[in-house]
């Protein structure tokens, strides 16, 4: 796992450096969804602390043991939000990266109320306005994303979105730059296993990465799929 992770590593800050940035400004997000507690206390013993999830479930299977191993761990979760999860995604995740309509935006407010702890919060674009996945259209994100920063300030800190798949993902990236640019959010999160090079081109501060960390997934799922919403 050390290896695997070094070479990762290096193979980022190539990226960063053929775009002139520098390898600090992009954090690595490793997508340990399916993969077991003990591969992930292996990535942390290497030195990785930041994770994502897609589901809640899984996550609150593996994580609160993990944290206490590893106080400095964070969590983010990359798959779709049902509202009536919001209170435990609240608990358990230190980012949410998939904010991406508004009674979501009222369940997490109520949430977060209730919880008294609210955690950061990226809206995800559905890039290629596709039926099937999940985020908010493109034309309706500039209004969403002003929606979400008068209601949550500070903690709104950036976007997410997935190009669709079997297209050149690079104006898709550059789009979700432009947006992040133009309403001042700092993280850029987009680029997955196949692609994070080209994002990283394109301006991406945050990278989520699964099988090319961990290895392939099991082949159901593999895709980043959409779990039932409301
Ligand atoms: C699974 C997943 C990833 C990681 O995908 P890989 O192709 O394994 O790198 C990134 N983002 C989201 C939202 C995912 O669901």
């Amino acid at each position: 796992m050390a290896t695997r992770l070094a070479a990762l590593r290096e193979r980022i800050a190539a990226a960063a450096r053929q775009a002139g940035r520098s390898p600090e400004e992009i954090t690595l997000v490793a997508v340990s969804k399916t993969v077991p507690a003990e591969r992930i206390a292996a990535a942390i013993a290497a030195g990785q602390l930041t994770f994502g999830e897609n589901r809640v479930q899984e996550a609150a299977r593996k994580f609160p043991a993990l944290r206490r191993t590893a106080p400095g761990l964070k969590l983010h979760l990359v798959g779709a939000l049902q509202t009536n999860k919001t209170r435990e995604a609240v608990r358990l995740f230190d980012v949410i990266e998939s904010l991406d309509r508004p009674r979501l935006a009222d369940a997490l407010a109520a949430a977060a109320d209730k919880e008294g702890r609210l955690p950061r919060l990226y809206v995800e674009v559905n890039l290629g306005d596709e039926p099937q996945k999940s985020g908010i259209p493109r034309a309706e994100a500039d209004a969403f994303i002003e929606a979400c920063r008068a209601r949550f300030g500070e903690a709104l800190v950036g976007v997410m979105g997935i190009p669709p798949v079997g297209v050149d993902p690079r104006p898709h990236f550059a789009w979700l730059a432009a947006c992040a640019r133009r309403h001042g959010l700092p993280v850029i999160s987009m680029g997955m296993s196949e692609d994070f090079e080209a994002a990283i081109a394109v301006g991406a501060t945050e990278i989520r990465l699964g099988r090319a960390l961990f290895g392939e997934r099991p082949a159901a799922l593999r895709l980043p799929s959409r779990p039932e919403t409301d």
